[in-house]
C-alpha cells in the first residue's frame, strides 16, 4: 500500500530505524507528528490524470510507484461499455475497466469521476447536466469500492462548469475541477472549487514544464494541471520520460508534497 505523502514514508523510515513498529504510527503523538511535518510543505502537485486509457493509466500507476507516490486518475464512468459513444477523436485508444480501477486504487492510486458519459455540461440544460453527475457518481458508488460522493472530487470533462453547477455541486460532492487557473490555495477545509489547466492536442511536455517553473517560483500555492495519456494517447499527452523526471525532481524538494486532489482535501477535513 502506497503511503500518500513522503512525509508518511520517510516518517515510517526514521520510526524503522529507531526501532519502533508499525504500530506506533497509530498513536495520537504520531498523527500530530504528521500534521507539523506537513506544515513545511508551500508547494502542493496534483497532476490529474483524465479519460481512463488503459494502457496510460498502467504506466502514470508504475511511474508513481517508482516514487513510493499515488496517482490521481479521473475516469468516465461507461467509456468501457461497448455502446460508449466517443466524445471525439481524442478517446480513440482502449480504456481501462472497474477491475482495472479497483486494483489501482487498492496499490494506493486515487479513482475518481469524470463524468457519465463524458458530456460537455456547458451545452446541456441544468437539469440533463446534473442527471449526468447524479448518474456518475450512482455509478462509481455501485462499481468502485469504498466510493463515496462526499469524499469525491468531480472532474468536468472539458473542464466546463457552469455557475448554476458550481453552485450546485458542493450539495452532492466534497470538491470538483474545472478549468481556471491552475495555483489555487493550498488544500483547505472547504474547499470545494479546483481548478486547473492543461494544453492540447499536441504534446504537453513543454507547456507543464514552463507552468511548474512559474509555480516553483511563486512563495506557495497548490498546482493542478490537468493531463490525459501518455506518449501517444489522449488529448496533450505528456511523455511518459517527462513524467518519470518531473516526479523525480519535485520528490527531492521537501518544500514540495505531490498528493491526488481528494486526498489532499480530506486531509485537511477530518
Ligand atoms: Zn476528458
Amino acid at each position: 500500500m502506497i503511503k500518500p505523502s513522503n512525509s508518511h514514508v520517510s516518517r515510517r523510515h526514521v520510526l524503522k530505524a529507531a526501532g519502533f513498529g508499525a504500530a506506533a504510527l497509530a498513536l495520537p503523538g504520531g498523527l500530530l507528528a504528521d500534521e507539523a511535518a506537513k506544515k513545511n510543505k508551500t508547494h502542493f502537485f496534483t497532476l490529474s490524470f483524465d479519460d481512463g486509457f488503459k494502457k496510460s493509466s498502467l504506466q502514470t500507476a508504475e511511474s508513481y510507484e517508482k516514487y513510493k507516490l499515488s496517482a490521481c486518475i479521473n475516469v468516465i464512468a461507461t467509456a468501457h461499455l461497448p455502446d460508449f459513444v466517443l466524445p471525439n477523436e481524442y478517446h480513440r485508444w482502449p480504456v481501462g475497466d472497474f477491475g482495472l480501477w479497483n486494483e489501482l486504487q487498492s496499490r494506493g492510486h486515487e479513482i475518481m469521476p469524470h463524468g457519465y458519459k463524458h458530456a460537455n455540461k456547458r451545452e446541456l440544460p441544468l437539469a440533463e447536466a446534473k442527471d449526468l453527475i447524479r448518474r456518475c457518481l450512482d455509478y462509481f458508488s455501485k462499481e468502485l469500492k469504498g466510493f463515496d460522493p462526499k469524499k469525491a472530487v468531480f472532474n468536468f470533462p472539458f473542464n466546463a462548469s457552469t455557475p448554476e453547477l458550481e453552485r450546485w455541486l458542493p450539495s452532492e460532492v466534497m470538491a470538483f475541477r474545472t478549468g481556471g487557473p491552475p495555483v489555487n490555495p493550498l488544500p483547505h477545509r472547504g474547499q470545494s472549487k479546483l481548478t486547473c489547466t492543461n494544453y492540447g492536442p499536441d504534446n504537453t511536455d513543454a507547456h507543464l514544464i514552463g507552468e511548474i517553473d512559474k509555480w516553483l517560483a511563486e512563495p506557495s500555492g497548490w498546482f493542478i494541471y490537468n493531463t490525459h495519456g501518455l506518449d501517444d494517447e489522449g488529448y496533450g499527452p505528456l511523455s511518459a520520460s517527462v513524467l518519470d523526471r518531473i516526479l523525480g525532481r519535485l520528490v527531492a524538494m521537501p518544500h514540495v508534497e505531490i498528493v491526488p486532489a481528494a486526498r489532499a482535501l480530506t486531509a485537511v477535513s477530518s
